[in-house]
């Protein structure tokens, strides 16, 4: 079967008329058979999106508040959304789920945050199935329950239990259109696990690679994928095509088109993912490939994001030491942080690590242990470092990448404190001071694409 799965972000779920864009599409092609919702997000500027009201009102009934503000304000959006589609016969059942989810406020905060959170995407899934049907196409509220997308959560990290994929792959018998709500799954124990912030985009994935689709879409507010944050450049060069590894790349240094979990499924099993625009459904999009048949630019895209930091070790004769990496890496390993790269010399290294992980009282424990452990001449920490990556497949074959883009920033009078180029040659990193970020960014992208 050749089907498709769409995923719906919240801005083109946010009312009733995105709504209806969004059922245009899916009865647009007739392999859109899979598709699944965020919850509504944001109209206009300073509005809310739904997901920040249910946690706030988490928050307030946890602190033993009635949270009755951020109840009715959730309930009016879902009742203007139903109202305005003529389908206010779903409104009795929302209701009593959100109550029903609410009410016994239990003891694990996590459980019972990831329960309330998980609403906004039940409740939008369940209308927008409600529409599909009540304009005459078939379509059905899956429940991931009821189709057992099974997750774990575990030091912080959600992941999905491999019986799922096997679980899910009955989504491809329903006759008619499956509406399958993001972002949460269950516990082995029978409990709402959500994943992050913007995980309805992988549970997208996860459904790809169960049913095998042919390809997975992801449906979101931009035309396609930039070279560079839109935030930063006017007019960024669009990039048509990326392949798993280069996106894996970008996203790490902050571009924000996916979660950053999200490919892994659909990687896995080879399946492209188009990220389209459901404002503007004409327009190419971005397809994200495993192998590449056109390269336009030589680099494809340029990212930064700060909130990182180094942990510096000095000794002399380092490299004869066997073992020492080993030593170093089990410190922090003992102290639950995974690191981000580790930028050697002959007699140093550096571990990079994220501020946000790397607190206070995790250097005060590391640096004394690695000072008492293994007998090192200097250990020194850095902080407010940015990562900034330079990214392009085709760089592995063109010489001289690195030294471009090396002279671009020293001329730019931007230190490099760090640079690091992984085997695969398909990304150059650059640790710079915070301040200078988005400058970087803006000196390579002039000297990558302007040129
Ligand atoms: N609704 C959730 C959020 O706002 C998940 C998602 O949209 O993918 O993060």
């Amino acid at each position: 079967m050749n089907m498709i799965v769409s995923k719906f972000g919240g801005s083109s779920l946010s009312d009733a008329s995105q709504i209806k864009k969004v059922c245009d599409i899916i009865i647009g092609n007739a392999d859109r058979k899979i598709i699944v919702v965020s919850a509504p997000g944001v109209r206009m500027a300073n509005d809310i999106k739904v997901t920040d009201l249910l946690i706030s009102l988490a928050r307030e009934r946890l602190s033993g508040a009635d949270g009755d503000v951020f109840f009715v304000k959730i309930l009016d959006r879902f009742s203007d959304i139903a109202v305005a589609l003529h389908i206010e016969e779903v409104l009795p059942v929302i209701k009593s789920h959100i109550t029903d989810t609410i009410s016994p406020v239990c003891e694990n905060q996590d459980r019972y945050l990831d329960a309330v959170k998980s609403l906004g995407e039940h409740c939008c899934a369940r209308i927008v199935a409600a529409y599909l049907n009540r304009i005459g196409v078939k379509a059905t509220f899956c429940e991931p329950k009821e189709f057992g997308l099974l997750l774990s959560s575990s030091l912080g990290r959600v992941s999905v239990l491999e019986e799922s994929y096997d679980h899910l792959s009955a989504l491809k018998n329903i006759e008619g259109i499956c509406v399958f709500p993001g972002f949460y799954g269950y516990s082995l124990e029978g409990d709402i696990i959500t994943f992050t912030r913007g995980g309805s985009d992988v549970t997208g994935s996860i459904l790809a690679a169960a049913v095998d689709a042919k390809v997975y879409e992801n449906w979101t507010d931009v035309d396609c994928v930039y070279a560079v944050n839109p935030k930063l450049v006017t007019s960024p060069f669009p990039v048509h095509e990326i392949t798993y590894a280069e996106m894996r790349e970008l996203a790490y240094a902050g571009f924000a088109v996916l979660h950053e979990e999200a490919l892994y499924p659909a990687y896995r099993k080879g399946i492209p993912v188009h990220v389209r625009n459901t404002n503007n459904p004409s327009k190419e999009g971005t397809y994200i490939v495993a192998k590449r048949s056109v390269y336009d630019s030589l680099i494809t895209g340029i990212a930064g994001a700060n909130g990182f930091c180094t942990l510096n070790i000095k000794k002399y004769l380092m490299n004869r030491e066997v073992g020492f990496a080993m030593k170093v890496l089990g410190i922090i390993a003992d102290e639950g942080l995974s690191i981000e790269h580790m930028p050697s010399g002959i007699d140093s290294v550096s571990i990079v690590l994220r501020t946000a992980d790397f607190t206070a009282e995790k250097e005060r424990l590391i640096v004394e242990r690695v000072k008492k452990d293994l007998n090192v001449d200097d250990v020194s920490v850095t902080r407010k470092l940015a990562i900034v990556m330079i990214v392009g497949e085709a760089m592995a074959n063109t010489v001289g990448t690195t030294a471009r883009a090396a002279q671009a920033l020293s001329k730019a009078g931007i230190n490099l404190e760090i640079i690091n180029q992984g085997a695969s040659e398909i990304s150059v990193m650059f640790g710079i001071r915070e301040e200078y970020c988005n400058y970087a960014v803006r000196i390579l992208y002039n000297e990558f694409f302007m040129k």
